[in-house]
């Protein structure tokens, strides 16, 4: 029986273990891990946390990689596998977080108080005695996309770490729990999504980036490096309203409050423009919808309009983290949004 309401210190794999495979050695783990890769102790430590979600397994894919290279940073890191519990369900990687469980990273900060989020307590504390310099928690999306990594601050530490993963970053206002609101000036998290858990170059994000955040000796300094980073602000997160039915399909659902195609993912980090139709509304039309910049309630109006029974764009948007998971649809949301520069001016 695995104790998920605490990290276990536990060691390294052994090349034994790492010949063996990543899952057998996650069958091994007594619960969440905290592990240590000891360096030199006048440089500050950094800390990578992945697998909050158990169904997001990039991240450990890429740690598994480096770890393979017998690598020796000059600094100390250490690594936190979280939910391992749900990763190891039904044959590995299938379960966010176990049905009747929590979401693991949603229990952060303020959202922190009840007692099933011990873990997340422990978490903090954990990283509070490591003093890193830097943080960076791996995840996959839900739907597939390319990756980008999420800060709710814009500082230059968040753009600079932003940047040895990913050309895109995203400064949300939209708080709720998650472990990077916890970002201070003395040790900056950042989120990273690697991209859809099912695309294979997610783990290619995720190792590049790990070799780059664990190998580089200065990570905090913006580097004029391959890329552009483009900074997407204020998006909006766009909701079911309470009671209202969503469904994915070719053809409108008359029972579903707003279907949307399957193939809707295609549209991540694109701009999508007011006349590309998004879906169809059913009898509530926009009222079937909440959105939310995170400070506020915003009228469903302010980025949709109902053209008969479907949905549009009121202006050039670019979409992303959608989902054509029912669940995780009705659960959390349906995508977020960010307006095109021009729209969203006054
Ligand atoms: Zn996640």
């Amino acid at each position: 029986m695995m104790r998920m309401d605490r990290l276990h210190p536990h060691p390294l794999p052994s090349p034994r273990q790492l010949e063996q495979g990543m899952l057998h050695w996650l069958h091994s783990l007594p619960g969440p891990v905290w592990l240590t890769l000891p360096g030199s102790t006048d440089k500050p430590a950094r800390v990578v946390v992945t697998l909050l979600h158990g169904n997001e397994p990039s991240g450990l894919k890429g740690l598994w990689r480096w770890w393979h290279e017998s690598p020796r940073p000059a600094q100390t890191c250490h690594f936190a596998i979280i939910n391992v519990e749900a990763a190891l369900a039904e044959g590995g990687f299938v379960h966010r977080y176990l049905p009747g469980q929590w979401d693991l990273n949603r229990g952060f900060g303020e959202h922190g108080d009840l007692a099933h989020q011990r873990l997340a307590r422990d978490l903090l504390q954990h990283i509070q005695a490591a003093r890193p310099e830097a943080v960076v928690d791996l995840h996959n999306t839900s739907g597939s996309g390319p990756s980008f990594a999420v800060a709710t601050e814009n500082w230059a530490q968040h753009r600079a770490l932003a940047g040895l993963f990913t050309e895109r970053l995203l400064i949300t206002e939209v708080r709720l729990g998650a472990l990077m609101e916890m970002t201070t000036r003395h040790s900056p998290i950042i989120t990273i999504e690697c991209g859809g858990a099912v695309d294979p170059q997610s783990d290619e994000v995720a190792y590049q980036g790990l070799r780059r955040f664990l190998e580089t000796e200065s990570v905090l300094e913006e580097q004029q490096g391959d890329w552009q980073l483009d900074l997407l602000t204020r998006p909006i997160r766009v909701r079911l309203n309470h009671g209202s039915t969503i469904h994915y399909g070719e053809t409108p659902c008359e029972e579903a409050d707003i279907t949307l195609p399957p193939d809707i993912e295609r549209l991540n980090f694109g701009w999508v423009q007011p006349e590309e139709p998004l879906g169809w509304l059913g009898s509530k039309g926009l009222d079937a919808l909440n959105l939310s910049d995170g400070e506020q309630q915003l009228a469903a109006s302010e980025l949709f309009v109902q053209q008969d029974n479907r949905l549009h764009l009121a202006c050039g948007s670019k979409l992303f983290m959608i989902t054509t998971n029912a669940r995780i649809a009705a659960s959390d949301c349906l995508f977020y949004a960010v307006r095109s520069p021009s729209a969203s001016d006054g």
